[in-house]
């Protein structure tokens, strides 16, 4: 369970003084939930995003995971609590000098998993979200859907207990984005990894997510189980 509680974020700007990003969001994600975090364009999306997977430091509240609380983590513990959390970005973020299998692979290489298990967890992944026989390919050599199951696959190959995923499918054509969005459901299924997804779209809400959030001005307006948000919409 993932439990955002009173979180704050302001950001001082040299340009426009205080920005206040987000005031006091208050959000308990279920352990199995996929929750969607929808709201318009300067929300507050990516900073709640960001403050979730470790890279920004929030001014204020807090971020239990698992009853860890990890706003105050000490540098050495902060390391350990990123591999917790896998982020699938929107624009995919691979790295184009290497292959799939490596991409796929460096989070262990990051927390120097022995060769061995590098090489069983990349065919398990590989097997996973579909690529099999891509493995030695460039990402320049895959649509964008593929490259998008690469990134997945990445975000999942240290174990998280989250997999967080910002607009993940919002470079993808209608087709391609149906495809990834049951592959998120069977990730989510199959491995029980809680997913928080992050989207304009309410559609994509509609289609996967048992819990949504509305995200505005930096605060939360409205949050519950899908049905009782979106159906009537
Ligand atoms: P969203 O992802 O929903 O579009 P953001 O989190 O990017 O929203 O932005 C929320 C608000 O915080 C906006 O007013 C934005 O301009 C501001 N903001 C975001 N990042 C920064 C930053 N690094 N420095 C200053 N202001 C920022
Ligand atoms: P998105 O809405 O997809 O996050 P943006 O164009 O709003 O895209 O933001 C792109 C990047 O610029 C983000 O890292 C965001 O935090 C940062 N940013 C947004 N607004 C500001 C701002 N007012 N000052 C500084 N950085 C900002």
């Amino acid at each position: 369970m993932i439990e955002i509680d009173q979180l704050a974020k302001t950001y001082t700007t040299r340009q426009h003084g205080d920005v206040k990003a987000l005031t006091g969001v208050t959000l308990n994600v279920p352990d199995g939930a996929i929750q969607g975090i929808v709201g318009p364009s300067g929300a507050g999306k990516s900073t709640l995003l960001r403050c979730l997977n470790l890279l920004e430091q929030p001014t204020g509240g807090r971020i239990v995971l698992n009853g860890d609380d990890l706003t105050t983590l000490s540098s050495a513990d902060l390391r350990a609590a990123r591999r917790r959390i896998g982020t699938v970005f929107q624009h995919f973020e691979l790295l184009h000098s290497r292959t799939v299998a490596d991409n796929i692979g460096l989070p262990l290489e990051l927390a120097k998993a022995s060769d061995q298990e590098r090489r069983d967890r990349i065919a398990e992944l590989v097997e996973l979200v579909g690529l099999q026989g891509r493995e030695r390919s460039y990402p320049s050599q895959l649509s964008g859907g593929q490259q998008q199951r690469v990134g997945i696959a990445r975000a999942l190959a240290a174990r998280p207990d989250v997999l967080l995923c910002d607009e993940p499918t919002s470079a993808l054509d209608p087709a391609t984005t149906s495809q990834i969005l049951d592959l998120l459901v069977r990730v989510n299924r199959s491995l029980g990894v809680t997913i928080v997804l992050i989207t304009h779209e309410l559609a994509v809400v509609r289609r996967i997510c048992t819990h949504a959030a509305l995200l505005d001005h930096g605060r939360i307006t409205e949050s519950g189980p899908v049905v009782d948000l979106v159906t009537d919409a």
